[in-house]
């Protein structure tokens, strides 16, 4: 199969942007550059005329949860551990691997359609979630959820490794795995050194919600007398590749330790906002080198998976927390949500640029439009003016998931239909 993108207007986070083409062959970008770039002897089966369109990589979605969409307006407005305690784990208990499938298929359509073409996800019936990603065509890194402090915690981790074994490099290599431990408030050091130990021998990293809430710290603290982050590290979490959410509250040794270590972090600026969990110290921690992309986390905690309005937001909080309106520039926003996030979740090497060798995962942007006009910076555009609605087609793995805004593999109005009828069901029977 071989797509011709041409005359876009191309943002391909490395290099210089250019007016041009992109090829692609057998889900792999073979050329992009100016006019003329792409040989005469290209012969595509698909070509897409881009003009008046801004092609970039997709959206790297961090950190989420799918299948809480159908809890999306269930719960709002309380504090983040009465918001699990009392209304999120009590429907979470009635879930069935069908409800997750159809809840997953909804979190796939609203991000396909803005823009993301690679999700974090970090729940359970996870063979239904990527059964999900297979069918829509986007691209995960999934892990199940594992909560060390219930009774099922050990067969919830054969569970978990059973899937990595079963899912990593699947979907033509869409679908990779981690293993996902809560939290260190749910998975107590010992049983961390286990999943630690089996991350080790299946080789995936970790994804771990890590420091979100103040109430972790003073927890940690009056437990075991130490940060989150500390705790973690002579647990011996980060001598494997670690996927970090949140990271809102930390100190300067903290800060330290995750640069030392290379860990990755998913900056959730909508979702910390909304829990009043705080704000996360972005400009200090990419300071320090570390490693830092942006996620929405789950539907019931934001309330909508829209990595767009993500950008903004995140360029918008870190320039009013620090006071500075020159921190997170548009560039480097976009950045992260594209290339920076791809290195967070280990797939840099495959995606997050539209360069020559990555897979062609790649969104085309209506830019022709009253709000986006005129041309001075589409990078600026991108995160201060556009919106999910400006997504106009999404690429991925080569291959085309939504045209002019239609979805092309999913029946859009069947999802609604079944993921709507599947939270009405949850509700009533709470
Ligand atoms: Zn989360």
């Amino acid at each position: 199969m071989r797509l011709l993108v041409q005359n876009a207007y191309v943002i391909p986070v490395a290099g210089p942007d250019f007016a041009g083409d992109i090829a692609v062959e057998a889900g792999r970008i073979v050329f992009a550059g100016p006019e003329g770039s792409v040989p005469g002897t290209f012969a595509a089966d698909e070509t897409i005329d881009a003009t008046g369109m801004v092609a970039t990589p997709g959206l790297v979605n961090c950190h989420t949860h799918a299948a809480m969409t159908l809890f999306r307006g269930y719960a709002d407005d309380l504090p983040l551990m009465e918001w699990l305690t009392r209304k999120i784990w009590p429907v979470e208990n009635l879930l069935t691997g069908e409800d997750i499938y159809w809840g997953s298929l909804l979190a796939g359509l609203e991000m396909l359609k803005s823009g993301t073409t690679t999700f974090a996800d970090q729940y359970f019936e996870m063979d239904r979630v990527a059964q999900a990603v297979t069918e829509i065509g986007l691209r995960a890194s999934l892990c199940r959820g594992l909560i060390g402090v219930s009774g099922h915690a050990d067969a919830a981790l054969a569970e978990g490794c059973e899937f990595a074994r079963r899912w990593h490099g699947a979907a033509s290599g869409r679908i990779s795995a981690m293993l996902g431990p809560h939290a260190p408030y749910t998975c107590p050091p010992a049983y961390l050194k286990k999943v630690v130990a089996a991350s080790e021998e299946l080789d995936v990293g970790l994804h771990i919600h890590l420091c979100e809430t103040r109430t972790e710290i003073e927890q940690t603290k009056a437990e075991y007398g130490c940060s989150p982050i500390v705790l973690m590290e002579e647990t011996g979490l980060f001598h494997r590749p670690v996927l970090a959410a949140h990271c809102v509250h930390l100190s300067e040794a903290d800060i330290e330790i995750l640069a030392r270590r290379g860990v990755g972090v998913a900056h959730n600026p909508q979702s910390n906002m909304k829990l009043a969990s705080g704000i996360a110290p972005v400009a200090r921690m990419l300071a320090a080198g570390i490693r830092v992309g942006i996620g929405t986390d789950g539907a019931a905690s934001n309330n909508d998976l829209n990595m767009v309005d993500e950008m903004r937001t995140a360029a918008l909080l870190q320039k009013v927390a620090q006071g500075d309106p020159t921190v997170l520039p548009a560039g480097l926003v976009l950045e992260m949500a594209t290339a920076g996030g791809a290195r967070v979740l280990g797939l840099g090497d495959r995606i997050g640029t539209l360069e020559v060798g990555k897979r062609a995962d790649i969104v085309l942007w209506n830019v022709n439009q009253p709000h986006l006009c005129p041309a001075h910076s589409y990078q600026a555009h991108l995160v201060y003016s556009a919106g999910r609605a400006d997504v106009d087609t999404v690429i991925v793995d080569g291959r085309t998931l939504m045209r002019n805004r239609r979805v092309l593999t999913v029946d859009e109005e069947a999802v609604l239909r079944q993921a709507g009828r599947a939270a009405r069901r949850l509700i009533e029977s709470v």
